[in-house]
């Protein structure tokens, strides 16, 4: 459905995230800086919006003619059916996480395969195999990654086996029962589950010390804390590692390249990110 809105009649562009529960995100914090940065009337606020509202979330979008959106849980998928136009990454992802406007059209695009693939790009990795341990929202990003970037062997594991089933099907990919991932041999490792992240999963690591060593690049997709109990192992393990941190970067700076044309100064952006997170 063409939409008769669009961000440019107003005078302070309103960017914002929209989840339900919204905890703590560092999203506000990138976003107003930016604005601040480049002298742009742009303002990003954070929007907890019940699943039953969606809908109704996406009309004062088009109505406000609010200029970009971050989606995140439980909202990833479900907001599909209500924009113009869904890109080939979503599509393949399944799920959005970025709101923005082309030609009058609300387009939804996923800015996380982006920020996946970046860091390994910028290291010039290119793994014979992976395995991506978990396979949500975050995991089907990091396999769609792996397949825009040719890697020949990649394997999923997952804590429930039927649900990594949809992963398997629409990627192509080879299951590995939860209780053999340590069994994998070299290449890179993804943690896309939530273990080790800031709270209950905290000190958690989703891969067995023994199964890691220098044959090993170890990337946490967990953001929260900084180093998690996964990347120190690895670490003491002679592992390379790639912190959580910089998929979030490289997805925040795709976001605001798409909805201003900018790109964010990576080392003060860095600097802000891992302040907050290492106080
Ligand atoms: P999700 O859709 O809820 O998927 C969670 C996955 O983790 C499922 O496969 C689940 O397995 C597994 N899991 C949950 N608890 C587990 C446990 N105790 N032991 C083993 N497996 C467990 O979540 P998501 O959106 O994919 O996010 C996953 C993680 O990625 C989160 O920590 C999130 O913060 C992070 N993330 C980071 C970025 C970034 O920019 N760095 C972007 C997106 C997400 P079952 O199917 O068995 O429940």
């Amino acid at each position: 459905m063409p939409s008769s809105s669009s961000s440019s009649s107003l005078p302070i562009r309103l960017h914002g995230i929209v989840g339900h529960p919204l905890g703590h995100t560092l999203s506000p914090l990138v976003h107003n800086w930016g604005f601040r940065h480049y002298g742009i009337p742009g303002v990003y606020l954070a929007w907890p919006v019940e699943p039953g509202r969606l809908a109704d979330f996406v009309t004062a979008v088009r109505v406000l003619g609010i200029a970009g959106v971050s989606v995140t849980i439980p909202h990833k998928t479900a907001i599909m059916p209500f924009l113009d136009v869904i890109t080939d990454r979503s599509r393949a992802v399944g799920a959005v996480n970025t709101l923005f406007w082309r030609d009058g059209q609300l387009v939804g695009d996923n800015t996380d395969v982006a920020g996946f693939v970046r860091p390994l790009v910028e290291r010039g990795f290119s793994p014979a195999s992976a395995l991506v341990l978990g396979c949500g929202g975050a995991a089907r990003a990091a396999v769609a990654g792996l397949r825009e970037l040719a890697v020949p062997d990649v394997r999923v594991s997952n804590r429930t086996p039927e649900r990594a089933e949809g992963l398997r099907r629409d990627f192509g990919v080879e299951f590995v029962p939860w209780e053999r991932r340590w069994e994998f041999g070299g290449g890179l490792v993804v943690n896309a589950t939530p273990l080790g992240m800031l709270g209950q999963n905290e000190g958690l690591s989703p891969m067995p010390r023994e199964a890691l060593g220098p044959s090993v690049v170890a990337f946490d997709l967990v953001y929260n804390p900084y180093r998690t109990q996964f990347v120190r192992d690895a670490a003491a393990a002679g592992a390379q590692v790639i912190v959580g941190l910089e998929m979030f970067f490289w997805q925040a700076v795709e976001q605001f390249r798409l909805w201003t044309g900018r790109t964010l100064p990576r080392d003060e952006v860095w600097e802000l990110l891992r302040t907050e997170l290492e106080g």
